[in-house]
């Protein structure tokens, strides 16, 4: 799709609420999340093999032009309920506004499923000093007091390093604009998980990154005075997570003094590589062999190791890291040998 087309869609006579049906029902938490937030994009070139969001929406981005998203947030800033807070400027991955190939012929011979994974494509511009030109136009249009970015963020992209220092410079120059003057007080972001092995199953990057950015996040609150958190999500019995796996992610989450609250259990979604594997047990490309845990009692036990800290969870946990014989994270977890 293009800008242009695109554009074209945003000029229709939306009314902004819900279906007259639903609103008889009272308040309907989600659209009170998006009723004052303006999309910038679609598509997503990330990959992620539990997720749909390329299968429907497309791998290649198609942006709104900055007039066009500039006219919605004057639009948003007219409603009657607004009281200078668009909710978020984003798309499925905030951070991939006008992202695309710098050389287009390759991309539409491209057969790779993701951008970004498992490296950083050379052929995607990864610049975002766009993006941040289009945040501060934004936030500077009248009514507006703050605008958040509420949707993910593809931190990987950010600290990808590139050839130019000017662009490397003006992503983090990005993620420090987002951090100190588009978080409403907690940064989400999506690690998923700690283990390489899923996380490589997941497609998604290692998740040494995810310290990169913390020390970034702490270190850009703390200049600024600022008492923010990042609030990861994780994702329990995904295809290749096991216990063994789950006992690792909450001691390392623990060391990094987290305790989870954005955890969800994995979901088969029809047209998706993960679901593929928790179907059959099997990667189709590698044909390896995963396990996956199906059984709800096994589905359980692994989301409870986000909950390592609930006294009501402890002793099962324990007994469980005994028979897998890890008495080093009970320790780490637990304080006991
Ligand atoms: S060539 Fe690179 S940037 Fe283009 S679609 Fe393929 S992976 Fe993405």
């Amino acid at each position: 799709m293009t800008t242009n087309e695109l554009d074209s869609y945003y000029t229709l006579p939306f009314t902004r609420l819900p279906h007259p049906r639903y609103q008889k029902k009272g308040p309907i938490p989600a659209y009170e999340m998006i009723r004052h937030s303006v999309n910038t994009h679609r598509g997503c070139f990330g990959g992620c093999t539990f997720c749909t969001i390329s299968a429907h929406q497309g791998k290649f981005i198609a942006s709104r032009s900055e007039e066009s998203v500039l006219a919605e947030v004057k639009e948003v800033t007219q409603m009657a309920d607004f009281k200078g807070y668009i909710s978020d400027i984003g798309g499925p991955s905030a951070n991939m506004y006008k992202m695309e190939g710098k050389h287009l012929v390759m991309c539409q011979a491209c057969r790779r499923p993701s951008c970004i994974f498992p490296d950083i494509c050379t052929n995607l511009d990864t610049d975002h000093r766009g993006m941040t030109s289009l945040y501060r136009k934004v936030a500077a249009v009248p009514g507006v007091k703050k605008a958040f970015v509420s949707s993910g963020i593809r931190y990987d992209i950010i600290f990808h390093k590139t050839r130019d220092e000017k662009i490397n410079k003006g992503n983090e120059e990005y993620l420090e604009n987002v951090i100190v003057n588009h978080v409403s007080g907690r940064l989400k972001v999506a690690p998923e998980h700690t283990a390489d092995k899923v996380l490589e199953i997941m497609r998604k990057p290692s998740f040494d990154i995810f310290f990169k950015l913390k020390r970034f996040f702490d270190r850009v609150n703390a200049a600024n005075g600022l008492r923010q958190q990042l609030i990861p999500y994780f994702i329990s019995s995904h295809p290749g997570s096991t216990n063994a796996e789950m006992a690792e992610l909450a001691a390392e989450t623990k060391g990094l003094d987290f305790k989870l609250e954005q955890v969800q259990d994995f979901t088969p979604t029809p047209m998706t590589l993960a679901t593929v594997i928790y179907y059959s047990g099997y990667h189709p490309y590698t044909l390896e062999k995963i396990s996956t845990a199906r059984e709800a009692n096994k589905k359980l036990t692994q989301r409870k190791f986000f909950f390592w800290y609930k006294p009501e969870n402890r002793n099962e946990l324990i007994g469980e890291l005994r028979k897998m014989n890890r008495p080093d994270l009970e320790k780490k977890l637990f304080g006991k040998k």
